[in-house]
């Protein structure tokens, strides 16, 4: 059996379009399957749809939020609830083509690959500067990181089992799903597509949420920014050095005429600029050990149809 695993917020718009085609498309790939709607805390009539589809159609489990925990802790919730040996992860708004569906269950089947991951292959209909950003990012993380993501990669990943149980024992509280599928490794088929256009309703990303996300993707994945202040530190201590050695050497030449008080004070601020910067990045990190030590759930689900829901985890 494969599990559809959909994160919805505020997803009114789509969600019946949604529904209607994956059903066209599964009917295709022609396997039992189950499809776990995840309610994050919708402000709108989406949990409603979800339970008339519910109605309609056995195979439609929905799970409802008690609260908007964000689509990671969805997907986490979905991860935790599915029952198929086959698994896989889309948004609502048809970005994630469902088409791909049939394609990526006979990869899978063939038993050569463990999971079906898709990517990109352009940015079409994306802002310049969000497209910019997004491309340096993934320069960024690739270098720092030991997770190895793709440029352009979606979380529209169909797997087996094995990988699911794999991404389910790694509990941290601080999510970043990209990363984490890369962490698990398992042999990855990547599939191209086009960008799609959202099929309607509006994406839940501002420019600046994405920018925290890609911060926390960094964190998540990389100690190298911590290395930063060991470095610079190092560096500001020889480059120290030089400047005394030149300081005390003109002074037993020349004598002691006073002079640049405004260089004096401009190192002190650039110095001062580089501690504070360096104690931030040490902030962030112990933000997130903060976060983790409380050991909080990722999520709380308030209502379902399903009876054997795990409702918090
Ligand atoms: N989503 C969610 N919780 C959130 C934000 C988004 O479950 O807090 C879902 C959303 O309903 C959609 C998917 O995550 O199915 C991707 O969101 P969106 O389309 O807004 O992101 P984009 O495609 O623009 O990156
Ligand atoms: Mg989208």
């Amino acid at each position: 059996m494969l599990s559809i695993i959909v994160p919805c917020y505020n997803e009114q718009e789509v969600l019946p379009l949604f529904y209607e085609t994956l059903t066209r498309e599964m009917k295709e790939v022609g396997c039992p399957y189950e499809v776990l709607l995840i309610n994050d805390g919708s402000k709108d009539d989406t949990l409603k749809l979800m339970t008339k589809l519910a109605d309609q159609d056995e195979r439609v489990k929905y799970y409802s939020f008690s609260r908007n925990f964000g689509k990671e802790a969805a997907m986490y919730a979905g991860f935790t609830n599915a029952k198929g040996d086959y698994v896989v992860v889309m948004d609502a708004d048809l970005q994630d083509p469902p088409r791909l569906l049939k394609q990526m269950w006979e990869i899978l089947s063939t038993g050569e690959y463990d999971s079906v991951a898709t990517r990109r292959s352009d940015r079409k209909g994306e802002a310049p500067l969000r497209s910019f950003f997004a491309r340096k990012f993934y320069q960024v993380i690739n270098r720092m990181s030991d997770a190895d993501i793709m440029d352009g990669a979606r979380d529209f990943r169909m797997m087996r089992r094995e990988m699911v149980e794999a991404i389910l024992s790694m509990t941290e509280y601080n999510r970043f799903s990209k990363g984490i599928f890369g962490w698990v490794g398992f042999r990855t088929y990547w599939l191209d597509f086009e960008n799609e256009k959202r099929a309607g309703g509006s994406t839940k990303w501002s420019f600046w949420g994405l920018f925290r996300y890609a911060i926390d993707g960094i964190i998540n994945f990389s100690q190298s920014p911590l290395s930063f202040a060991s470095w610079s530190g190092i560096f500001m201590t020889m480059l120290a050095f030089v400047m005394l050695l030149f300081v005390v050497i003109r002074k037993l030449i020349f004598g002691d005429p006073v002079a640049g008080w405004a260089s004096t004070i401009s190192v002190i601020i650039f110095i001062g600029g580089l501690q504070l910067f360096s104690l931030g990045i040490m902030g962030q990190y112990i933000a997130k050990i903060y976060m983790e030590t409380k050991d909080r759930p990722h999520f709380i689900i308030s209502e379902s149809n399903d009876e054997d829901v795990k409702k918090i985890r």
